[in-house]
Formats: C-alpha cells, structure tokens, sequence
C-alpha cells in the first residue's frame, strides 16, 4: 500500500485541500514552493500512463479545478504542472506555483509550519469551483 493510499484511507494525515469520489489533492509536505499540491487518483496505479484514457482525462480535469483555485490563492506568476513518480509510485501529479524555472526544478524547498501548511490548504480550498 502506498503511503498515499494510507493518506487516502485517513491512516496518515494530510493537508486536504480537495477531494472527490476519485480523487483527492492536498498539500506536498516537502514542496518546492508555497502551494506546491498533489493530485492523486483514489485508485492506487504506479505510471501515469498506464492509466486508462478516462482515468488520465478525469484526472486532468480534477487538476484543473485544483490548479484555478491555487492560482487565485498564490500570488505567482503560474501554476507549473509535472508527474514524476520515482519516489512514491502513485500516480501523482504535481501542480506548483512558479515565479521561476528553479521553483519547478526539484532543486530547492521551501519550509512551512503546520499553522501555515493548514492556512495555506483552507486558503486553497475555500476557492475551490
Ligand atoms: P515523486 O514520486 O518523485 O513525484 O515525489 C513524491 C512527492 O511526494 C515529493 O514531492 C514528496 O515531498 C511528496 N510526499 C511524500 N510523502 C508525502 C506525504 N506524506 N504528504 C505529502 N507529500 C508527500
């Protein structure tokens, strides 16, 4: 089970900013920016494309619902979206408000504390459309 999965099940706490019957998205816990955010198929799957087309396109659209109410939350100048995968082999994807490349880059992070982290996933909720 992956540690994602446990966050899903309410084994393990996270910084919820939305959710639906597929999907949930909340706050990465070591982000590149502020608002860096996670979304996450319910259904545990390793490789974004070996998700069926109708996953992978319910999964865009949740991100984009997530990625206008973090851009309306975080001042930045956009949100940058990626998938990775080779640390936590859920399909994720990463939706990051980016003033620079550097922000997207996986080369530095930023340090938030739990009363920030829990500001900032209220903030990002409250704007969800
Ligand atoms: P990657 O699999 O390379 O796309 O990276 C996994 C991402 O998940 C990293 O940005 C981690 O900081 C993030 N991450 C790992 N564990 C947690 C957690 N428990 N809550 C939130 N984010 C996490």
């Amino acid at each position: 089970m992956s540690i994602f999965t446990k966050i899903i099940t309410g084994e393990i706490p996270s910084y919820k900013v939305a959710e639906n019957d597929d999907f949930i998205a909340f706050l990465d816990i070591n982000p590149n920016a502020k608002g860096h955010t996670l979304v996450v198929p319910k259904k545990e799957e390793n490789k974004i494309f070996e998700m069926s087309r109708e996953e992978y396109s319910n999964l865009m659209d949740f991100s984009y619902t997530v990625a206008k109410a973090l851009e309306k939350a975080v001042p930045c100048n956009r949100i940058g979206m990626s998938v990775i995968g080779l640390e936590v082999p859920h399909v994720h994807v990463h939706l990051i408000p980016i003033n620079k490349m550097a922000d997207i880059q996986y080369i530095q992070k930023v340090k938030l504390s739990n009363d920030e982290f829990v500001a900032l996933a209220k903030s990002i909720a409250d704007k969800i459309e």
